[in-house]
């Protein structure tokens, strides 16, 4: 990423009352069957066409948008991903996402763009093939990340934590970071939605996955805490750590979900949605004129007392997304500030 580039986005996450993080599922298809995972067995083969998600795009930059999570199924199925990704890049800090078997496959496709994580969730490779339920899986994702680095791109791991793996968390953090690779997290979680028109299901419910040891998962999270203060390819701030922290310790949540207020989500037919556990709001290409409606502000008022689900890239927007929550995550990753610019 350029300075210019920086600079802009720097300006733009301090504006008041704007969403500014977007995750965007631009496609259904997927070739994977992940057992936690519900994607693979809905797949649609209706999508937007390149120019309405451009059209989209446009909209998203100017309700405020900085920072673009581009996702599916796999992203990178599609054909036209080139263009959306330059276009992508072009206004957002863009992350493109990846179950392993398609990026090294699309090199020319990835080279402008902020981030690619590659879901990697063992070392070991019968546990990886089994979560992802495709044998090859593991290699195929080693593989890739090998290739791209080599080719300087800007590949970082997204290790889902779960009871599988718990355990084996921080030897997977620092085998990648100990290459210059960096990792962050989510949480396995399903979706126990009470709405019965969500706008797409994802987490499905898998009792092997559900975090069942919630000592060793706070110990976890005192111990990336530890390993933040040396390793800065450690993708999480403290203040993420301290919220799991206090969910696993106390059952306590310590945030307000900001669903629809600093973050949304966008499926594959242009629909928008706080998170993808609620039916959606509108068209995207009509967010404009409901950004500050009375029905928006009567689902924000809603969402904020949800307490329905963990996925960790909600509690990550709901913590983060106002100016000074900015700043304060700008702070805390300033001496990480060299990760997102050009090498
Ligand atoms: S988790 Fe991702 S890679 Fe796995 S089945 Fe779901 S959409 Fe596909
Ligand atoms: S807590 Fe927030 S992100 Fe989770 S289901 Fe509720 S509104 Fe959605």
């Amino acid at each position: 990423m350029g300075v210019r580039k920086v600079a802009t986005i720097a300006a733009r996450s301090l504006i008041r009352d704007k969403p500014h993080h977007a995750q965007w599922l631009i496609t259904k298809k997927c070739n994977y069957k992940c057992l936690g995972c519900n994607v693979w067995e809905e797949q649609d083969k209706n999508e937007l066409s390149t120019e309405e998600i451009k059209r989209g795009m446009d909209i998203l930059k100017e309700a405020g948008i900085i920072e673009l999570v581009i996702s599916g199924g796999d992203p990178l199925l599609r054909d036209d991903i080139g263009e959306i990704i330059d276009y992508a890049t072009e206004r957002f800090v863009t992350t493109v996402y990846d179950n392993g078997s398609m990026a090294a496959k699309k090199i020319e496709n990835l080279r402008k763009v902020d981030f690619v994580a590659l879901s990697i969730d063992s070392l070991n490779e019968k546990t990886h093939d089994y979560i992802k339920n495709v044998p090859g899986a593991w290699k195929n994702a080693m593989e890739t990340v090998e290739t791209l680095q080599k080719e300087n791109i800007k590949v970082s791991i997204s290790l889902t934590i779960s009871q599988i793996n718990l355990n084996e968390i921080a030897d997977i953090t620092n085998y990648f970071t100990n290459k210059d690779i960096s990792v962050w997290y989510a949480l396995y979680s399903y979706d126990t939605t009470q709405d019965p028109n969500q706008l797409f299901r994802i987490g499905k419910s898998n009792e092997e996955f559900i975090i069942k040891d919630k000592a060793a998962m706070v110990k976890l999270c005192d111990t990336l805490m530890e390993m933040k203060k040396t390793n800065k390819r450690i993708l999480i701030t403290n203040r993420i750590l301290k919220a799991i922290k206090s969910l696993y310790a106390e059952e306590k949540r310590t945030w307000n979900c900001k669903a629809l207020q600093s973050f949304l989500v966008v499926d594959h037919l242009g629909r928008i949605a706080g998170c993808h556990n609620h039916t959606f709001a509108g068209s995207i290409f009509d967010l404009p004129k409901n950004w500050k409606s009375e029905k928006y502000n009567t689902l924000r008022e809603k969402y904020k007392n949800c307490t329905q689900c963990t996925y960790l890239c909600y509690i990550f927007y709901s913590l983060y997304g106002t100016p000074s929550t900015n700043l304060s995550l700008a702070k805390e990753q300033w001496k990480n500030a060299s990760l997102l610019l050009k090498k």
